[in-house]
């Protein structure tokens, strides 16, 4: 049978999908999550909700004395880049702070294997694109630091020989699952997609577009959109290669390799919405690169992903569905 995983933030948009592809695949999982931004109703019937700050080492070790947990998908965290931007204390305390208590209450419990949610915002404001991971990590945004620096804590005490690790640097995360289960919550939402489906179904008036004069075809921002559900699934695969290969980490880029730009997105929200979203064309956000697209290829061989939700419309319509089900 399949060891008990620990999923940190499982309560979250994205943890939550992980739990749900965790559960379908017939493994054990406990979730760790103070349910700052999480919703109990995302966990699925039978798995436990510890409600604790992952940054409380003390409380991580009596979760790690009642759960016998072999591996951790480290998901909690702040997400916000222009949060970020204003309140980087907090970042750097919610990320990186807290990941240094929970990485050492597990070192403490005996857990080999972490696998961590860490961000293309490494990367900070790149030339070119497609990245790959041997691209220079320059973040411009205490967003980026603060995962780089959780990224470089799991690097070092890794080659102690402590545990092994996986980083996934997430693109644009986007969509929900299609099954219906699980989608982006999260009050006071920020995210693109997020965003414009809530204009689509009336919680806003409309979509602010920040920025028209990139240097990019339509002079708005080019992102990787990945849906969730794909990305959850390379979280499982992720997790069979630390436990397989117990000597070898890794560093992963997850997205599709393919940019779309704020219009696109918009206008492919349109299309599956019926009717438009209203746009209003703005002042760039502090903290936006111009471009991120990921190259995938490591991902790929590494771990035989096989994206299955990856076309925009997909996307598009599994964000939309969960949107009208909140409404509802
Ligand atoms: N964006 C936008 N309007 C919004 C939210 C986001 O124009 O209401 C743009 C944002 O400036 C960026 C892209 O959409 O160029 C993706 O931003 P998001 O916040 O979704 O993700 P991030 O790339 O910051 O993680």
């Amino acid at each position: 049978s399949k060891p008990t995983i620990l999923v940190t933030g499982g309560a979250g948009y994205i943890g939550s999908h992980a739990v749900l592809a965790l559960h379908d695949a017939g493994w054990p999982v406990v979730v760790a999550d103070n349910l700052s931004n999480g919703r109990r109703e995302a966990i699925p019937d039978g798995v436990p909700l510890v409600e604790v700050d992952v940054g409380d080492a003390a409380a991580m070790a009596d979760l790690f004395a009642v759960h016998p947990i072999a591996a951790i998908m480290h998901f909690a965290g702040s997400i916000v880049v222009p949060d970020s931007v204003t309140d980087p204390h907090y970042y750097y305390r919610n990320n990186t702070v807290a990941s240094h208590a929970l990485i050492g209450a597990a070192m403490k419990a005996g857990i080999k294997h972490i696998l961590f949610s860490s961000t293309a915002a490494t990367y900070g404001a790149p030339e070119t694109v497609p990245l790959d991971e041997d691209n220079p990590t320059r973040p411009i945004n205490p967003y980026g630091w603060s995962k780089l620096m959780t990224e470089q804590m799991l690097r070092d005490i890794a080659a102690t020989g402590a545990f092994n690790y996986g980083a996934l640097r997430y693109f644009n995360v986007a969509g929900a699952d299609p099954q219906g289960r699980s989608g982006q919550a999260s009050k006071g939402a920020t995210h693109l997609l997020k965003v414009a489906c809530e204009a689509a179904v009336g919680k806003r008036s409309h979509v602010d577009v920040f920025g028209t004069d990139y240097p990019t075809p339509d002079g708005t921002c080019i992102r990787d959109y990945i849906h969730v559900s794909d990305l959850a699934a390379a979280h499982v695969l992720a997790l069979e290669a630390l436990i397989d290969s117990p000597s070898e980490s890794f560093t992963l880029n997850c997205g599709y390799g393919r940019g779309t730009s704020v219009l696109e997105m918009l206008d492919a929200l349109d299309a599956v919405n019926g009717s438009p979203v209203a746009r209003v064309m703005g002042e760039r956000r502090a903290g936006d690169p111009p471009q991120l697209v990921a190259s995938n290829r490591r991902l790929v061989e590494r771990l035989g992903w096989t994206p299955r939700f990856a076309d925009t419309a997909t996307i598009v319509r599994s964000a939309l569905e969960w949107e009208r089900r909140l409404a509802s």
